[in-house]
């Protein structure tokens, strides 16, 4: 294979710990690995690479030197800086957290050069949409992502963003409001009472940007067939307009139905459509990260499926009994790596809800239409 796939992983990720009481457990990450290794999916040929801590110079392309600066001391000293976000229950303050959201940039930069010559990239670790220049958000401490991307923009290239997280990607947008050169799609749960509050379907761009930044916000119980009729309508059209150098996704699993941060209704068989779908679609350059998803038994299966579907390998409905015995614990009592389908036959929420959000976009995209 001439521009074999790539799996991005640091065996370190897992010395670090939010704090018993934090949603996001970082073991997640190596339990979808075992699982991905069980079913040959990080076998030649497939390659693997370990990021290494990304650099000062690189950080501040998008962060401010103080926040840095603060950011690095909160870690040594154990202190919480609340004007920066940092030390609240989001964002706990915790031994290593400067390094470790080093190594995640550094994992998504390294990833996103690599798709950049023409390969399919995965980095689980990658992923934080929330962090901004100057302030930890949503468990985000350094904006990987948008460093990514910015880099990725200095090297001429042209991105489709696309973001399926359940939270709407905030900095993401923000970092990239005006620039047409970054097409930004998010699907999300969106109300009064959901993070970040963010993500309407108005915020639309601005300047040479209006247009480029497409927001499909969801409602509570949003499930398979719904979100999948909204996706086909909008993301293989804007793929053929937009004709980008590089796709990159952001697939945050917290949108799948037993999540416990989220109240959207999604099984494993959305996340296998649309990664089928972008895979048969899409031969270019394609840079996949992480993202939330705080059930860690849903995380290590739907991750493990996109990405067999992203190297092209079969991956069989039985579990291992080691990953049985984890999920045993967790709660999960399914015998299979795949929900039960979910599909129900009948599209009874898309007049209701989500066709005439589909319509303004379609109306407001100069790209759709
Ligand atoms: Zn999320």
């Amino acid at each position: 294979m001439e521009n074999p796939p790539l799996f991005i992983y640091s065996p370190r990720y897992i010395q670090f710990d939010y704090g018993r009481d934090h949603p996001l457990r970082l073991f997640r990450l190596k339990l979808a690995v075992d699982l991905m290794e069980h079913y040959g999916l990080l076998s030649p040929p497939v390659e693997k690479a370990k990021p290494e801590e990304i650099d000062d110079e690189t950080l501040l392309t998008f962060h401010d030197p103080s926040y840095l600066e603060t950011l690095k001391k909160a870690d040594e000293e154990g202190i919480p800086y609340p004007s920066m976000g940092l030390g609240n229950s989001d964002n706990p303050v915790f031994p290593g957290m400067y390094t470790l959201s080093r190594l995640v940039v550094g994992g998504t930069m390294v990833g996103t050069l690599k798709a950049l010559e023409g390969r399919r990239v995965f980095h689980i670790g990658g992923g934080m949409h929330h962090a901004r220049p100057s302030k930890a958000e949503g468990f985000c401490y350094l904006n990987d992502i948008v460093i990514a991307l910015k880099d990725a923009l200095n090297k001429g290239a042209k991105v489709l963003y696309l973001d399926i997280d359940a939270h709407h990607c905030d900095a993401v947008q923000e970092a990239f409001y005006e620039d047409p050169r970054v097409l930004v799609v998010s699907f999300h749960q969106y109300g009064p009472d959901t993070y970040p509050g963010t993500g309407a379907l108005e915020e639309l761009g601005e300047g040479e940007g209006k247009g480029y930044n497409l927001n499909l916000p969801l409602n509570r119980y949003t499930e398979d067939e719904t979100l999948w009729w909204a996706y086909q309508e909008l993301v293989p059209p804007l793929l053929e307009a937009f004709q980008p150098d590089l796709l990159f996704t952001q697939l945050g699993v917290d949108a799948h139905k037993d999540d416990p941060l989220t109240t959207l209704f999604l099984t494993t068989g959305f996340y296998e459509r649309l990664a089928q779908d972008l895979a048969s679609r899409w031969q270019g350059p394609w840079m996949a990260v992480g993202g939330g998803g705080y059930d860690m038994v849903n995380v290590a299966r739907i991750w493990t499926l996109m990405w067999g579907i992203m190297v092209g390998k079969e991956v069989p409905d039985t579990l291992p009994e080691s990953f049985l015995r984890i999920s045993r614990m967790e709660g999960y009592d399914g015998p299979t790596i795949r929900d039960v389908p979910g599909w129900s036959g009948a599209l009874s929420h898309v007049p209701k809800t989500l066709k005439p959000r589909v319509e303004f976009l379609k109306e407001h995209c100069p790209l759709l239409g």
